[in-house]
């Protein structure tokens, strides 16, 4: 008999209860008592749920309050000094000051100006970010939560049997970093395995017969010694379990080289990706031992769209004729975290859309039919079969997903439209002699304060309180006021300052046809942070202009240059729940038009700078090195495709937000934007560095306010980070501008702080 499973459910609730429980939490509204409730209910629920979708091995620990990875840090005690931890259990104020920053633990409400957080990152090439945690030379690690005891209990006592979940000790290890001293952080698993053989005692000692250990980095470039150290781990865990059996779970991508470790370490069952991995079933089946199961991740964990069973059962009847049923497990690829909760709460969505769709809810209904077929064959599923192939069908024919028109145009791209006129050094000439800028020009990166005043008016408006004359006449007046506020302040170029977007995604996706707007499919990006990326379904086709109205108008208040403000298409890509039956770089093209045809419309309205925000590009990167080349060529492709076909004195800007550029510089080099902005003044404007060294020629603002602090920088500050700025670049090449857009900041901070910012540019020009 094949086992139905789960890697782990979303965990904020179908309302995002948790969410409003936590906020509440932190702003004293709730106490503790009544936090843990609401957490409580949100388990209890969610385990019924898989329960009563037939899953069998549920899994338990995979709740967390605000991160697994953190939830993993006080496990084992790694909690850094400047938190001044007492040690024993690490309680609630630690793990949220750590977490947000905060004195020592002693009140979570305190402002979060004294110690910081740990830093946060992406987890894998997924939109949720985990908190990095931190070790030292001397790390000592001790078991210091009994969080996964205390929640398989918790199961239990409902009559639930669940599989608790673990972060693996080598992955533990992996994500995080260390301080001061530059130690290999795997120097500290003989350290570290013990208090896992100690929550594994416990966890035993409460009854678990099974326990899940999740190990992502197998699916990253390892290094030969830390193989061994995966081997070395498990031989030892192996003897510690108490008896309880391990499935070991891999996830994101394919086991590749590591494959000969995976299968060897001394575990029950091993778990993996095969819906980002499919092609490596076979290398898995051929290699795996005969006493180890096979836990097949076959429904997509991290999108939206509905299982292709014919697709999945191919796979899983080849698993199953190559090893038997009784050594198969059926689940998700990889947690159920990264997916929305529950398609049923859709109630506004799009009828035909929805039949395509399935939400974590519906995905534990998938893996429930896939392994009943396998266990009581086709003929008892037959009707939940044909509805789905129903589905497939519908999807693949539909008109609203092909569209000849969009493909046709994909098929015509030539590299010319990915060409500028001339060479940047031609076009700088040019450039300069038309838009007449300063040396050292100053602009800001799009956004300016978001008000309550904004953020009403763009709700009632949504809801159809307010017409359409009355709210555009509202947005006129924010730009108006934007565009004074900037002349006074002496802004060299200026911009609208995005008062119509929500989003920088959103908005762009609700004027594209091909995309569709969720209500209620929101995940957890991090803590208490959820987003709700649009789906992209179909091909893309711009309706007609999406920004050039307010550009325009923005353009006819001042005599000043005005800059118009897009989203780049690998952005756009990235941040949406992206469609799985073509290339992602297919889909990334057919946006890239969309947003050249805007380019080019903005162009002809007159507006001279054009800037197209990627600050994506980066974290698309795939997971493996050798995958690097393929992704960079497309994405700057596109990006190319989307801003080249302007006149040489259009000048095209990109903007990026913090980001590593030591290993991209040439691909960021190749996007040849005219202008790039980048957010450099927490960094002191080491990330210059590599532009320096790479001997980048064309312009950049490097931030020099940071725009995540409420403080206002000073003229000196500033200053001094722009005479840093040239000591790397040439005058010519130096924009002086904030970090990224001012949206979340209040205006009596940016008033100053821009104010500053002109001076000190104007400062500096007196000096060369
Ligand atoms: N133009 C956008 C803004 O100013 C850029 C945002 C971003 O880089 N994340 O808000
Ligand atoms: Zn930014």
């Amino acid at each position: 008999m094949a086992i139905a499973t789960n890697l782990g459910f979303p965990r904020i609730g179908s309302q995002r209860e948790l969410k409003r429980a936590v906020e509440k939490f932190w702003s004293g509204k709730i106490d503790e008592a009544e936090l843990s409730s609401v957490c409580q209910e949100l388990r209890a629920a969610h385990w019924k749920q898989q329960q009563a979708a037939g899953i069998t091995q549920i899994p338990s620990n995979d709740f967390s309050l605000y991160d697994q990875v953190l939830d993993t840090a006080a496990l084992v005690g790694a909690v850094p000094k400047r938190f001044e931890w007492a040690g024993g259990n690490v309680d609630l104020s630690t793990y949220f000051s750590m977490a947000r920053g905060g004195k020592g633990g002693k009140s979570v409400t305190a402002s979060t100006a004294g110690v910081a957080a740990l830093e946060m990152t992406k987890w894998f090439d997924t939109n949720y970010h985990y908190l990095v945690p931190e070790f030292e030379a001397q790390q000592e690690f001790q078991l210091s939560s009994i969080k996964p005891v205390d929640e398989y209990c918790e199961a239990k006592a409902l009559g639930i049997e669940t599989r608790p979940v673990l972060l693996g000790p080598v992955s533990f290890l992996l994500l995080g970093k260390t301080w001061e001293e530059q130690i290999d952080p795997l120097s500290l698993l003989d350290r570290l395995l013990p208090v896992y053989f100690d929550v594994l005692a416990k966890l035993a000692a409460a009854g678990a017969a099974w326990v899940q250990i999740d190990e992502p980095c197998l699916v990253l470039d390892l290094t030969e010694a830390q193989q061994v150290a995966y081997q070395r781990a498990y031989n030892e865990l192996v003897n510690n379990t108490g008896g309880m059996q391990i499935l070991l779970a891999t996830y994101f991508g394919s086991l590749k080289e590591n494959l000969q470790t995976a299968v060897s370490l001394p575990v029950n069952t091993l778990h993996i990706d095969l819906v980002r991995a499919p092609e490596q079933l076979d290398a898995v089946l051929d290699l795996l031992p005969e006493e180890t199961s096979l836990s097949l991740g076959v429904v997509d964990g991290r999108n939206i769209w509905k299982n292709d069973f014919e697709q999945s059962l191919a796979l899983i009847e080849k698993a199953v004729n190559r090893i038997g049923a009784d050594r198969i497990l059926i689940g998700p690829s990889c947690s159920l975290l990264h997916s929305p909760v529950d398609l049923d709460k859709e109630t506004d969505l799009d009828a035909e859309i929805k039949q395509w769709l399935a939400y974590a809810q519906q995905k534990l209904q998938e893996i429930d039919v896939l392994t009943r077929c396998v266990n009581q064959g086709r003929a008892n599923v037959a009707d939940e079969l044909a509805e789905n192939q129903a589905a497939m069908e519908a999807r693949r024919s539909s008109p609203r997903v092909h569209r000849a028109e969009v493909k046709n145009r994909c098929a015509t791209v030539t590299e010319s439209m990915r060409q500028r006129q001339h060479s940047y050094v031609e076009r700088h000439e040019v450039q300069a002699a038309s838009l007449k800028l300063p040396l050292f020009p100053t602009t800001t990166i799009g956004s300016f304060p978001q008000t309550d005043e904004i953020r009403k008016a763009r709700a009632a408006y949504k809801k159809g309180e307010i017409a359409d004359e009355a709210y555009e006449e509202f947005l006129e007046n924010c730009i108006a006021d934007d565009i004074q506020y900037q002349e006074e302040v002496g802004l060299d170029v200026l911009v609208h300052g995005e008062a119509e977007r929500n989003d920088m995604v959103e908005y762009f996706g609700e004027q594209l046809e091909g995309f569709i707007a969720t209500k209620n499919g929101w995940v957890q990006s991090y803590g208490s942070r959820c987003v709700k990326p649009p789906i992209i379904f179909g091909d893309i086709l711009r309706k007609g202009p999406m920004t050039v109205k307010w550009s325009k108008y923005a353009q006819s208040c001042t005599e000043k240059l005005m800059k118009g403000m897009l989203t780049g298409p690998v952005t756009i890509l990235q941040w949406s729940f992206v469609r799985d039956d073509q290339p992602r770089s297919e889909t990334c093209q057919q946006i890239a038009l969309a947003i050249r045809d805007e380019v080019l419309d903005l162009e002809a309205a007159g507006i001279r700078i054009i800037q197209i925000d990627e600050p994506a590009v980066r974290e698309g990167l795939p997971l493996r090195h050798s995958d690097w080349a393929a992704y960079l060529k497309w994405s700057v492709d596109c990006f190319r495709l989307a801003s080249a076909g302007v006149k040489d004195e259009t000048q095209i800007h990109t903007h990026m937000c913090y980001s590593e550029f030591n290993d991209i510089i040439e691909a960021i080099a190749a996007l040849d934007a005219d202008v790039i902005s980048i957010e450099t003044s927490r960094s002191n404007m080491e990330l210059l560095e590599v532009f320096a060294r790479f001997k980048y020629p064309n312009e950049i603002g490097p931030g020099v306010y940071d725009i995540h602090s409420p403080r206002v920088p000073t003229v000196e500050w500033m200053e001094q980070l722009l005479e840093k700025a040239l000591d790397v670049l040439e005058p010519r090449q130096l924009w002086v501008n904030p970090d990224c857009g001012l949206k979340t900041r209040k205006w009596d901070e940016v008033k100053p702080s821009l104010k500053n910012m002109v001076d000190a540019a104007k400062v500096l020009r007196k000096k060369v």
